[in-house]
């Protein structure tokens, strides 16, 4: 990160975050371009779990894209004049470390309980989002043990006070897994859909029907509810496929896949951030965790076009002029999206 930062100094900087339970220092990439104007951010992180070496890769990946592309491609030119990028590319550095030296499976950062007879908080279960409800287990041996209480970790602490203070800037927030091959949603914890502002009235006049997440009134050829997170995670999902035909299944956590509480992904929409996603990358279960690394660089250009699609569908909804602030509470997406 260091050696990203010195050769690419007009555009990235390494920021401190906090310590490991190892006491290994966090820090995170921001690209940014040198502009006189206040701007918002996208932030992503990788490798909360341990195993899903995949998810390191691609973070490491998306920003040599960045820092290659940036001035020829005119999308990521078009975000970067609005929008920093804040990528943390391994959250669980002791459980990533203690995945390549002693056990190629393990899941959760490697606090001691019990008198150091039992290790490791599965990190996202560990966030203040409906903690310890659902999905969780209170035993430490468990691999989705919550920990002693939300953000017990230093290393859920250290991410969570750093989005905490720039939530009103963070318009979206990406945490990269695998695997399984899904976009998801909030919630985890609960099957209510994630409903803030970001639910659109809308109409079939204007083309969006194949997408309604549900519809409502009397007559639904008319007055239709659209999901916009969903939406927008569908868009992505195309985009991804047209790569090499890779199919993702798009949809809340707790409706697609399982009930969890206290992930990152919940917390971050429930503080107010807009748009929240967790990628689950490949395979479906033929290696798991363990992807051969001949689809190393496939996955990671596949889903590049996924997050890019989302980054650039956020970029044009508050920056619809190329520069002009709507505000995020804004029903008129349609305008947007058209
Ligand atoms: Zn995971």
């Amino acid at each position: 990160m260091t050696e990203i930062q010195n050769s690419n100094s007009e555009l990235v900087t390494q920021h401190y975050l906090g310590n490991t339970v190892e006491n290994r220092p966090m820090y995170y990439l921001q690209i940014s371009q040198p502009l006189d104007k206040t701007k918002k951010i996208i932030w992503m992180d990788c490798g909360i779990h341990a195993r899903e070496w995949i998810a390191p890769a691609f973070c490491q990946w998306f920003v040599k894209e960045i820092l290659q592309n940036y001035k020829s491609d005119p999308n990521i030119s078009r975000f970067l004049q609005n929008l920093d990028l804040y990528i943390l590319p391994v959250l669980n550095i002791d459980g990533y470390i203690y995945s390549w030296e002693k056990d190629r499976l393990w899941r959760k950062n490697r606090s001691p309980y019990m008198n150091g007879t039992c290790y490791g908080t599965d990190l996202n279960r560990n966030f203040n989002s409906s903690w310890g409800s659902i999905g969780v287990s209170y035993n430490c041996s468990s691999i989705i043990f919550c920990g002693s209480g939300p953000e017990s970790e230093p290393e859920t602490k250290a991410v969570a006070q750093l989005i905490e203070k720039k939530k009103s800037d963070i318009l979206c927030y990406l945490t990269i897994h695998s695997y399984g091959q899904y976009i998801l949603i909030p919630y985890g914890s609960t099957t209510e859909p994630a409903s803030n502002s970001e639910e659109l009235v809308g109409d079939k006049n204007f083309g969006l029907h194949k997408i309604i997440a549900k519809s409502t009134g009397t007559d639904d050829h008319a007055f239709l509810i659209l999901n916009l997170q969903m939406y927008v995670a569908e868009k992505a999902a195309a985009a991804l496929m047209q790569k090499y035909g890779t199919s993702y299944e798009v949809g809340s956590t707790s409706l697609i896949l399982y009930s969890n509480s206290g992930s990152s992904r919940d917390w971050a929409h429930m503080i107010g951030i807009p748009f929240s996603y967790t990628f689950e990358l490949r395979d479906k279960g033929t290696h798991g965790f363990v992807l051969p690394p001949d689809q190393i660089q496939p996955t990671c250009e596949e889903t590049m076009l996924a997050v890019t699609t989302i980054i650039d569908y956020v970029d044009h909804k508050y920056f619809p002029g190329g520069a002009v602030m709507l505000s995020s509470k804004t029903k008129n997406i349609l305008k947007s999206d058209s």
